[in-house]
């Protein structure tokens, strides 16, 4: 594609954005970099702020769409048991020795849709389980890391199917760049403000110690019950090696852990949910115990129904999270089919693995100890939108109290 859709101004910002907001990298660190080879302006971009910020060594590593589907259409069948342990092994000694992560996605999310699903599936299992040392790293936060997104045409394509090609790349580059708070004057100071913004919502909710979120509205009646000893997340955090980063850029959601056995009542997803190349509209799910007991959906039931079983927790909750109507994102009117967008864009919950960091003192506890105190495992961790603009939510008190949180899809303070 050619750079005229894309403006270099502005990609040049998302770049000094990801290197100073979202990883904040730290002079002499080293950063290992992902990205699509479509995305090599950007990656350029990036390498240059980071060595501008004092980087010791870029290294990246490219993936490329063309490539994945010559292994679908061509390699042998024991192929897709097949992943490049030995890479991952390698990203997990440069993470141990102190390296910064970045990842950059703009590859079509619907790219392996019509490839067989079993060899999907088998490639995607190997690739976790190859994936595991390095993969730990980022998800224990023991590192400073980030993801960042670039206008790929074939994304594009999806999002924007009546537009030219230039067109569509041109749309989505504008819909990134406004989401990602890159178009002002000043894009570092408006993460700043962003962050404190954030900040003050997870001071209030960790200030209040609700035991269970009410949520009322369309579909919804449903009390999300929170984990023992929760805490709330939101924008900036503090990575183990003491570095404050972003690690979603962009991220419009303050979150925390519910508690795996005490969700109740029943709710409607307010948006489609793009998973693994498949479309799932309008999920209605029933909570008793915690536990999803009912589940049906008017497009893509089956591929909800085969997740929910993938293992016990994947049939109850993870994470809670709460994004105002008003949100960038949400305004936009854009179903991105990627999570990094479109949880952004309305209060979700997830099924599956919950965030041990959500929890007071989490970076210790060990997986017993979270387990204790509510906080679900699986396999999983799959995002949905349960926001609107007519979604209530009420905070309850270990007392019983019912404090009001939200009203017509926004903060009520
Ligand atoms: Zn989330
Ligand atoms: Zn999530």
């Amino acid at each position: 594609m050619t750079s005229t859709a894309i403006d270099p101004r502005l990609l040049d910002r998302l770049a000094e954005v990801a290197v100073r907001v979202g990883l904040n990298l730290q002079p002499g660190q080293e950063l290992v970099l992902t990205a699509p080879v479509e995305a090599l302006p950007l990656v350029r971009l990036v390498a240059a702020a980071a060595y501008r910020a004092g980087a010791g060594l870029v290294t990246p590593v490219f993936s490329d769409s063309e490539l994945t589907l010559a292994r679908y259409h061509n390699a042998p069948d024991e192929s897709f048991d097949r992943a490049a342990g030995w890479m991952f092994e390698g990203m997990a000694k440069a993470y141990e020795a102190g390296a910064a992560r970045m990842a950059i996605v703009g590859d079509d999310p619907m790219l392996l849709a019509a490839e067989d699903q079993e060899r999907v599936s088998r490639a995607g299992k190997a690739t976790s389980v190859a994936y595991r040392p390095a993969l730990e790293k980022i998800a224990n936060f023991d590192i400073n890391w980030s993801i960042i997104s670039y206008p790929g045409a074939a994304w594009a394509g999806r999002m924007f199917p009546d537009l030219a090609p230039e067109a569509a790349v041109a749309k989505l580059a504008e819909a990134i760049f406004a989401a990602s708070r890159v178009t002002g004057d000043d894009p570092v100071a408006a993460w700043e403000a962003h962050n404190a913004a954030l900040r003050t919502r997870t001071r209030w909710l960790n200030d209040r110690r609700f035991s269970a979120l009410k949520y009322s509205g369309p579909g919804a009646d449903l009390t999300v019950g929170l984990a023992d000893g929760h805490e709330w997340h939101g924008g900036a955090s503090e990575a183990k090696n003491g570095v404050v980063c972003n690690p979603n850029i962009p991220t419009e959601e303050v979150f925390t852990t519910p508690h795996a056995a005490r969700v109740e009542g029943r709710v409607r997803a307010t948006k489609p949910l793009s998973h693994q190349g498949s479309l799932i509209e309008d999920i209605e799910v029933r909570f008793e115990g915690g536990r999803i007991t009912e589940a049906r959906a008017s497009r893509g039931e089956a591929v909800l129904l085969k997740l929910l079983e993938t293992d016990e927790g994947a049939r109850r909750l993870g994470e809670v999270a709460l994004v105002p109507h008003s949100s960038p994102i949400s305004a936009s009117g854009l179903l991105f089919y990627n999570t990094l967008y479109d949880e952004n864009a309305s209060c979700h919950i997830a099924l599956g693995q919950c965030y041990s960091k959500c929890f007071l003192g989490g970076a210790s506890l060990s997986t017993e100890e979270i387990a204790a105190r509510g906080g679900n495992a699986s396999m999983i961790h799959v995002d949905w939108m349960i926001g609107g603009p007519d979604t209530d939510i009420d905070g309850i008190t270990a007392d019983g109290a019912t404090v009001p949180v939200f009203r017509k899809g926004e903060w009520v303070e």
